[in-house]
């Protein structure tokens, strides 16, 4: 299902060694590798002598050390955060802690929609960071000016309702977090994702100019928004793929996983389920197919005819 995007997986660096990527940006990988994290998550400093971090990532103490050694010497003057899940924010506090720099993101973790809305739906165990709140709030399109360097903040949300990608101005160079990523799609999953909010964002960041994105997990993205148009026609296949398997009759979201995500990493069939659930609430809003009351995981649906 997804050989249409071109992925590219190389990424070499190891955890803990700090890599200047392009003029004034450093990355750094924390070593927690895992199937929605990929080889870890990367966290990025910006500048020079008076430097922004982005994404901090998890509570991790070798990763935390490396952080604030790599900015030794340096005055840390911003921690942008780009959404609150547990692999990108929880570090922001003690970095906070260690420098005095105030933390910046869109807000505090929220769901897409209410909980109440589509069921039970459990959020994945790697999600929420309820304990983020950002000393300074972003809205779509603030413009943060530091020594040398300045961030807009995108809001793109739809792997999680808080999501902010951060463009950085004067460059061809954009700040990703797990909105566009060069290895994987991202999860889509409600309650923390709406798929209405990322095919938003997705035409968002494709209308823009930046060529080169800087991703939370794995390596950068060339040729960026042609790149996103792969992400949008993938999902639009995928659509097209669940109302295909509805055209033979009702069906539910695990017989739909099974039919449409062949050759699926076991490790995945929850995040499988949610996405698919994820298609059919947009699917549900726009009209095209029914289900009995709010779209829930355990929900029967059918296609809307006539
Ligand atoms: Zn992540």
């Amino acid at each position: 299902m997804s050989d249409d995007i071109p992925f590219d997986k190389t990424f070499d660096l190891p955890p803990g060694k700090v890599e200047e990527v392009a003029p004034g940006i450093r990355r750094l990988l924390c070593n927690n590798p895992g199937p929605f994290t990929f080889k870890g998550t990367v966290s990025y400093i910006v500048g020079r002598g008076r430097v922004a971090i982005i994404d901090p990532g998890p509570l991790d103490e070798p990763h935390i050390a490396a952080l604030l050694d790599a900015v030794q010497g340096e005055t840390v003057t911003h921690i942008f955060v780009t959404h609150t899940h547990r692999d990108h924010s929880p570090a922001a506090a003690r970095i906070k802690a260690a420098t005095g720099a105030p933390t910046l993101g869109e807000g505090p973790h929220r769901a897409a929609r209410p909980l109440n809305v589509g069921g039970d739906v459990r959020p994945l165990d790697s999600s929420g960071d309820m304990d983020f709140r950002p000393d300074r709030a972003l809205a779509d399109g603030d413009v943060v000016d530091g020594d040398g360097w300045s961030l807009e903040a995108i809001a793109t949300p739809g792997h999680c309702a808080n999501h902010m990608a951060y463009a950085l101005k004067g460059t061809d160079i954009l700040f990703a977090g797990d909105h566009v990523m060069a290895w994987s799609t991202p999860v889509v999953a409600p309650p923390d994702g709406a798929m209405s909010d990322y095919m938003a964002s997705l035409d968002k960041l494709a209308r823009r100019a930046e060529t080169t994105y800087y991703p939370g997990h794995g390596g950068a993205v060339r040729d960026a928004p042609r790149y996103v148009q792969h992400f949008i026609r993938h999902r639009r296949a995928r659509e097209a793929a669940i109302l295909e398997c509805l055209t033979a009759g009702e069906s539910d979201i695990p017989s739909l996983v099974h039919d449409i995500y062949v050759g699926l990493d076991p490790r995945l069939t929850r995040a499988a389920g949610l996405s698919v659930l994820a298609h059919l609430e947009d699917l549900v809003a726009r009209g095209r197919v029914k289900t009995e009351g709010a779209p829930a995981a355990n929900g029967r649906y059918r296609l809307a005819v006539g």
